[in-house]
């Protein structure tokens, strides 16, 4: 049995507590939220920190409401969403404005791991999850055995021994999606606020995977007016709950008419961040969805995907899915 190493627990009741221990503490302290992913990784001492820092007693960190930014119209549509960070998956999934302004994100909210897990998980930290491996994912001894890889007590990449980058996988689902709809992330330490777009905070290495500090909360989600988006997600896996993607396919899609005004495509869990697919966004937008259209997008996405050896599946079939997945989640605007 793996058992969780000693640490200090603290649960302070405002941000501003929460940033001084931040920065009081310096890197050996880390915020937990839901604990669905830091406590598994501190059982396998990828993680260790002597304090953690919980935002279950703050206030105002969890819900979907209305931005109170803009002006009129129907809450969420005409004046984008505000999400804490601290919302569960659960709630999310359960929430009306959400699925209706962005059913892509509630798409992909609803695919990630078990309901059990979704009831503790947060989407914050959903965001900023750890990245996958699976010469990382493993127990200490397993790890060990293999005299530990560059991500955690090594110095190799056992996917790719030339490699000068960890090559872990960005695991979220909830990543590209927020990346295909423009997203921002408020950051919030002793320090003061700053706001990032969501494609902003991620980056193609598997240890520095955030352009975030370790000081920094995640404090808040704002998701831009839905009007004339729509959204879908599609997800690769080998079972149907539980499993982390190993392909997440986000479309955004802006329609004036039946013309594609604006296109957005990202792919997730093929790369150590959401990968942008420019070309095919470019190959969608000015003309009405077309099943030719579709099929150019579909091939643009495929060589974009380079995935490697490091999750479940082959690399050549997780590729190909790229191509149908996102043919299948552009047709399904057609079927609609
Ligand atoms: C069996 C299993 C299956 C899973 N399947 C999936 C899946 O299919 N798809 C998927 O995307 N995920 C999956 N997960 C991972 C995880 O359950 C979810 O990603 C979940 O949303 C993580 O949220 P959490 O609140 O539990 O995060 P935590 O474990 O509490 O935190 C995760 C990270 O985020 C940081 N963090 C959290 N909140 C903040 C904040 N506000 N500010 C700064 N840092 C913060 C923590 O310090 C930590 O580094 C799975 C996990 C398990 C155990």
């Amino acid at each position: 049995m793996m058992r969780l190493p000693e640490f200090r627990y603290l649960a302070p009741k405002s941000l501003r507590e929460a940033a001084a221990i931040l920065t009081g503490e310096g890197p050996t302290a880390m915020i937990v939220a839901g604990g669905t992913d830091l406590y598994p990784n501190m059982k396998r001492r990828h993680q260790t920190p002597a304090t953690l820092v919980s935002l279950r007693h703050v206030a105002r960190l969890a819900g979907v409401r209305a931005l109170r930014l803009a002006t009129g119209g129907d809450g969420g549509a005409a004046r984008g969403l505000f999400i804490g960070p601290n919302t569960t998956l659960t709630a999310m999934e359960e929430n009306a404005l959400l699925r209706r302004a962005w059913p892509g994100l509630h798409e992909a909210v609803r695919t990630i791991s078990t309901p059990i897990l979704r009831n503790m998980g947060t989407i914050g930290g959903n965001i900023l999850l750890d990245t996958r491996c699976n010469y990382y994912n493993q127990s200490y001894e397993w790890r060990r055995a293999i005299n530990f890889c560059m991500k955690c007590d090594g110095s190799v990449c056992w996917v790719a021994p030339g490699s000068d980058i960890c090559l872990a996988v960005s695991s979220s689902d909830s990543a590209p999606m927020l990346c295909a709809i423009g997203a921002r992330l408020r950051l919030v330490s002793s320090q003061g606020e700053r706001t990032v777009e969501a494609r902003e905070l991620f980056q193609k290495d598997g240890i520095r995977y955030l352009a975030k500090r370790p000081d920094e909360i995640l404090s808040g989600i704002e998701l831009p007016p839905s009007h004339g988006w729509r959204t879908a997600y599609r997800k690769l896996r080998r079972r149907e709950a539980f499993d982390f993607p190993v392909l997440g396919v986000a479309v955004a899609l802006r329609f004036e008419g039946d013309v594609v005004a604006e296109a957005r495509l990202w792919l997730g869990a093929v790369a150590s961040a959401p990968i942008a697919v420019p070309e095919a966004e470019a190959a969608l937008a000015g003309a009405p969805l077309t099943e030719e259209r579709i099929d150019t997008a579909s091939r643009l996405a495929f060589p974009k995907a380079k995935p490697v050896d490091n999750t479940d599946f082959g690399v050549r079939w997780r590729k190909e899915m790229a191509r149908l997945l996102t043919r299948d989640a552009l047709r399904s605007f057609r079927a609609a």
